[in-house]
């Protein structure tokens, strides 16, 4: 007996063999997925549907994985339109720093995280990685949504939200970690050190040793801006990834962010060393950091996500939206447009996106035994009609508001597009309030 069974719906698996059924039908049991199968192949069988508790006949929809957002600064939604138009070194020198120090309290953080998740999860993202200050309330708050995410305590060498002596930042992470591990079953403490240009050597050495050692995951910024490059070059003689890659930060453990200004000699090392990136197109193109030279990462074999970064820089967090982009903005730069492909792109926000997160063997794809972290998309609008191939219209004519239901681990946390598991309206209210203040005072 299954516990849900969604049934009719278009199901684009996103499976080693990117089957897609149409129509076909998925069975939850608990946390996980079941049932995976095709209709119309045995007509005796498909008279019969599989007994459920809940049966969900989810005609003129797809039923895809939850998408995975590869890299969020979930608090930032409260600064959301504060300061845009500026490179980045202004961006965040004297907007983000500042109101970062003055206004990130708990209590701002746990809001502007809900209202981050509330904006995913409605979107159709069930899983991010993020990484910020204050992530113990992070992960509490992201707990109380619904979402699933691997969440990195920031570390950087200047006083910081939680952390006021900068030599306290590795130990403080690694503190932060062990109080979370096992803790709660969606969520995956790690370490993150904000950029090789914000933590010195001994830092950044640190760091990874603590991650390695409790077994957590290392994110950090990478080779982001042309000066950040010129910066690192200056000051050790190599490129960023280079320079990583020396102290030893390199590994299958290691997540990289952005990684815009990589040569061949950065990407060789990256994929020798089994790190996995994250790419942030929208983000890199509003602070016209550069683009990211996916193809040659795909070629070397690299397993790169997708992200949308915080909502300072993007300035919303619709996964649709960035991999409409991610295919559009490589083939005008590489002047082909055979280049990111609609398969390519979906792939990197879900199965490649959890190859690059290390979660393949849990999510990324609707497969037997997975978890049950489902999406179920309507069609039945003028943008997705008519339907020749799904894949197509999930990637440039899907947007987030697309999105009808979503489960986490078998449960539904959006259904009819309206949020399940907490109220919504006092969570953005008091961000509004948050922002009247940010206003008064920055
Ligand atoms: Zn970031």
């Amino acid at each position: 007996m299954l516990d849900i069974l969604i049934h009719n719906a278009t199901v684009v698996t996103q499976n080693s063999g990117r089957e897609v059924f149409s129509p076909g039908m998925v069975g939850i049991r608990g946390d996980h997925i079941a049932l995976v199968r095709g209709a119309g192949v045995d007509a005796d069988r498909d008279a019969l549907l599989p007994e459920a508790k809940e049966t969900i006949d989810a005609a003129g929809c797809i039923l895809m994985p939850g998408l995975i957002n590869a890299h969020t600064h979930l608090p930032m939604s409260l600064f959301r339109g504060l300061a845009d138009d500026l490179p980045l070194d202004l961006w965040l020198n004297e907007h983000i720093f500042p109101a970062e120090a003055r206004f990130i309290t708990p209590a701002n953080v746990r809001t502007g995280t809900l209202l981050s998740c509330a904006e995913l999860l409605l979107g159709g993202t069930t899983t991010c990685c993020d990484g910020y200050f204050l992530e113990s309330e992070v992960a509490m708050a992201v707990a109380d949504s619904g979402m699933r995410a691997i969440l990195g305590q920031g570390v950087i060498d200047f006083p910081a939200p939680g952390v006021g002596d900068p030599a306290d930042n590795v130990a403080h992470a690694a503190e932060y970690v062990k109080v979370w591990r096992g803790r709660h079953e969606r969520i995956t403490p790690a370490i993150f050190c904000h950029s090789p240009y914000t933590c010195g050597s001994k830092t950044l050495r640190g760091a990874k040793a603590a991650a390695r050692e409790l077994g957590a995951p290392f994110l950090i910024h990478l080779a982001e801006t042309r000066g950040e490059a010129g910066m690192i070059v200056e000051a050790a003689g190599r490129s960023p990834t280079h320079y990583l890659d020396e102290l030893g930060l390199l590994d299958n453990g290691s997540l990289l962010v952005h990684g815009v200004w990589l040569d061949e000699a950065d990407i060789q090392r990256i994929a020798a060393s089994g790190a996995a990136v994250a790419h942030c197109p929208e983000s890199n193109m509003k602070l016209a950091s550069g683009v990211m030279p996916l193809s040659d990462l795909h070629t070397a074999g690299i397993h790169v996500g997708l992200g949308t970064d915080g909502s300072a820089s993007n300035n919303d967090l619709d996964l649709f939206g960035e991999m409409s982009t991610t295919a559009r903005l490589h083939k005008v730069m590489q002047r082909d447009p055979t280049v990111a492909d609609a398969h390519q792109v979906l792939a990197m926000a879900t199965s490649e996106g959890a190859r690059a997160l290390g979660m393949d063997a849990q999510i990324g794809s609707i497969s037997k035994g997975k978890l049950a972290d489902l999406v179920i998309v309507e069609t039945r609008t003028p943008h997705f009609t008519p339907m020749y191939e799904p894949v197509s219209h999930l990637v440039y004519a899907a947007r987030g508001g697309d999105v009808r239901h979503v489960m986490v681990g078998g449960r539904w946390v959006v259904r009819e597009r309206q949020l399940l598991t907490f109220e919504l309206a006092p969570v953005m209210a008091e961000a509004r309030a948050v922002a009247v203040h940010i206003q008064g005072r920055a």
